[in-house]
């Protein structure tokens, strides 16, 4: 087992709400476990690049209700490269930085597994990302924040959606992965909802919209996720629906980096927290080349080579609650 004197934390991919709750978390847990710690700049790019900074407790306070990261984040082509990879961890080696914290998304995690294989550093990941979307997690940091986003945001088009007697497609994140729609639309009463992972023909989509209008529905609002596949995208579906006439007048609102950003909710804030701790503990008792995650409400620990076994689950139980209550 490493002996861990000093370790180094980054925010890689995209930010996601309460990344500076766990940067935080992160340092604090190393210094009251009497480590150093040290904050690398703008993700993979600044470790390639040796921009580093020593944290204190004192260097992370009034950021646990911040949204973004204060670290930056950054995707960095170089790291995709042996060569990249290699000058990152010479500057480890010149840091004398004895284990890395990496906190991010998918794309993040295969960056770590790939670095981690390559080098012989002990490496720790914490799931950071709005799309949850993450294999060996019930729940990664952002996503709560990013669902109470949508939803309020969809509460504000309701208004517009049911004076005007309009039909509202809202287009929210997720391209491989519908979890955001999914949750945000049945959150939100969504008429219908369309996601990656569960194909709905055209003439489906007109089958529900016809059926809505005959249920007495005067207004509705179909959640789709940005990967989805019914229509090559949200316009082109909103121009077909209108050529087919559904009975309702079609607007179109896309929602982009909104989901992203704003105050972690306190949901994200506690994650962040449990998980900042939980990699440096994990890190001081020798389990490492994982990422921290929670199940069933515990902290757990999974290897990294489970990681990448991922497959996108479809959820069909959700699925068929959103059906039932959108009659
Ligand atoms: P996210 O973590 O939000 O999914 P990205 O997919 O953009 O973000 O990945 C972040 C960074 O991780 C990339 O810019 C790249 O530097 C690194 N990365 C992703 N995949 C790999 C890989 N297979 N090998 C090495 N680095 C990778």
């Amino acid at each position: 087992m490493n002996t861990i004197r000093k370790i180094a934390v980054l925010t890689s991919g995209g930010d996601s709400p309460g990344m500076n709750a766990a940067i935080r978390a992160v340092v604090r847990a190393a210094v009251y476990h009497g480590i150093e710690c040290v904050g690398i700049y703008r993700g993979y790019q600044g470790m390639i690049e040796g921009d580093f900074k020593a944290l204190d407790a004192r260097s992370v306070k009034n950021i646990i209700n911040k949204g973004g990261t204060f670290l930056k984040s950054a995707r960095s082509d170089e790291f995709l490269t042996k060569e990249g990879r290699k000058k990152a961890y010479d500057h480890l080696v010149r840091e004398q930085i004895d284990g890395l914290i990496i906190i991010g998304g998918d794309g993040s995690f295969r960056g770590a597994v790939q670095f981690s294989r390559e080098f012989d550093v002990p490496v720790v990941g914490i799931p950071s990302t709005i799309d949850n979307d993450i294999i060996g997690t019930d729940f990664t940091i952002g996503y709560d924040t990013a669902l109470n986003t949508v939803v309020e945001a969809i509460d504000k088009i309701r208004d517009t959606a049911s004076s005007h007697n309009r039909l509202f497609l809202v287009e929210v994140m997720g391209r491989d992965a519908g979890n955001i729609a999914l949750h945000a639309g049945i959150g939100a009463g969504a008429g219908d909802i369309l996601i990656p992972e569960h194909h709905l023909s055209y003439e489906q989509l007109l089958e529900s919209l016809a059926q809505s209008k005959k249920s007495g529905k005067s207004s509705n609002i179909i959640v789709v996720a940005e990967g989805d596949r019914t229509g090559k995208n949200i316009f082109e579906l909103a121009d077909f629906i209108k050529k087919n006439d559904s009975g309702y007048e079609v607007r179109v609102t896309v929602l982009g980096h909104i989901q992203r950003g704003g105050a972690p909710s306190c949901y994200d804030r506690v994650l962040a927290s449990r998980l900042g701790v939980g990699a440096v503990e994990a890190m001081l008792e020798g389990v490492e080349r994982v990422m921290v995650g929670v199940k069933y409400g515990k902290i757990v620990t999974i290897p990294f080579a489970e990681l990448l076994k991922k497959e996108i689950q479809k959820d069909t139980e959700l699925i068929r609650i959103a059906d039932i209550i959108s009659i």
